[in-house]
């Protein structure tokens, strides 16, 4: 077998299939010349939550700060406590300490590596304030479960989709459950802009109403704030950059499960754990995160294939240093602390060629 050259993901095989429509949009907003909170931001914001299902979309700069605000727009900070996980991407936790909430940690499942619910409960404490659930890797978390706890112990729930944009539990969104759901449109997700950007989704007019102040200096009006608030808004080129791409997502959420599904059925080799999906969830494979136990072995012999690999992530988020203060224990963790030192995500983006998929399942097989 030849040795064939697969990126870990490949952007401009996806441009150049929607080329045409990328460089209309674009041009549209230039001849337009109106570049920030124009018509383009507000027809994203009402087509993407009507999407997920919700009635208001606030378009903001990253799923970094749509974290951040929706955190101050639920009035947490200083003193107050948000249950999240370890195994999620960094922006998750900078978020929370940021609004000056502290991070509580909740274990994973090994075989999901998302939240278990079933130990939610017993980290609540009379600072906790909210239930911050992270559907990774473009799976669910079993929202029933997380609601139902958050009601009886009057928390509030924000998803992070930053991974989930399509995915759906029971039949239902992820970012139709929570009080207020964030997406990130980082390049790489599912929907990707070509630059930052990120939005806030919620049922609530008076959050909805409090979001919009927030992302624009405080301003109720030009030049008249009521609140302290920041600079966080979704660019008219983002937004016409997303409505273009957004058509495209089911096809492409339905390519990746594609491509899943064919990992699933043809990697058969017992060195190498395969990721489970509940049979509530609709995923949508961001990525594909499988387990092996000489991971550095693995990777190894995937380069040597020309096969790319990544690790997501590879240090739980109580372990890095940035939080060394905040007193987090090595130990406290065990599922997340195990599961992090074998998982690896292999190649999975709509783009990757059967041909290519064949080979990858070929090397795995003879690994
Ligand atoms: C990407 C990501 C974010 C942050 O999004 P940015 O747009 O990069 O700020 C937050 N949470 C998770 C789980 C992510 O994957």
């Amino acid at each position: 077998m030849t040795v064939m050259k697969i990126p870990f993901m490949n952007l401009k095989r996806q441009y150049l299939e929607i080329e045409k429509e990328i460089q209309e949009a674009l041009l549209r907003v230039f001849e337009r010349s109106s570049f920030i909170l124009g018509p383009e931001g507000k027809k994203f914001e009402e087509q993407f939550a009507q999407y997920i299902g919700v009635p208001y979309g606030i378009g903001v700069n990253s799923g970094t700060d749509a974290l951040y605000l929706a955190l101050l727009a639920l009035g947490i900070g200083q003193g107050d406590e948000v249950l999240t996980v370890a195994n999620t991407a960094i922006p998750t936790v900078s978020a929370i300490i940021a609004s000056g909430a502290k991070p509580v940690f909740v274990d994973i499942e090994k075989n999901t590596y998302l939240m278990d619910t079933t130990q939610i409960e017993r980290k609540i404490t009379p600072q906790t304030k909210a239930i911050l659930p992270v559907h990774l890797y473009g799976n669910c978390v079993a929202l029933d479960h997380v609601l139902e706890t958050a009601k009886k112990h009057c928390l509030f729930v924000i998803e992070d989709c930053a991974q989930a944009h399509g995915a759906s539990f029971k039949g239902r969104k992820a970012g139709s459950f929570g009080d207020i759901s964030c997406f990130s449109f980082y390049p790489t997700k599912n929907l990707g802009a070509y630059g930052d950007a990120g939005i806030i989704l919620t049922k609530n007019p008076d959050i909805a109403r409090k979001l919009l102040l927030l992302r624009q200096y405080g301003e109720e009006k030009r030049y008249f704030t009521v609140i302290n608030g920041f600079n966080s808004r979704l660019d008219e080129l983002q937004a016409a950059v997303l409505l273009v791409k957004q058509q495209y997502l089911e096809n492409w959420n339905k390519k990746r499960k594609d491509i899943a599904q064919k990992y699933i059925s043809g990697i058969n080799n017992k060195k190498i754990t395969l990721p489970i999906i509940k049979e509530d969830v609709y995923p949508v494979f961001h990525l594909f995160v499988i387990q092996t136990s000489d991971r550095a072995h693995f990777q190894e012999y995937m380069k040597n294939k020309g096969i790319s690999t990544a690790i997501h992530y590879p240090l739980p988020l109580h372990l890095q240093k940035a939080y060394s203060s905040l007193g987090y224990a090595k130990g406290s963790l065990p599922v997340t602390e195990e599961v992090m030192e074998h998982i690896v995500s292999i190649p999975l983006f709509p783009e990757l060629t059967s041909f290519e998929i064949d080979y990858i399942i070929t090397v795995i097989n003879e690994y």
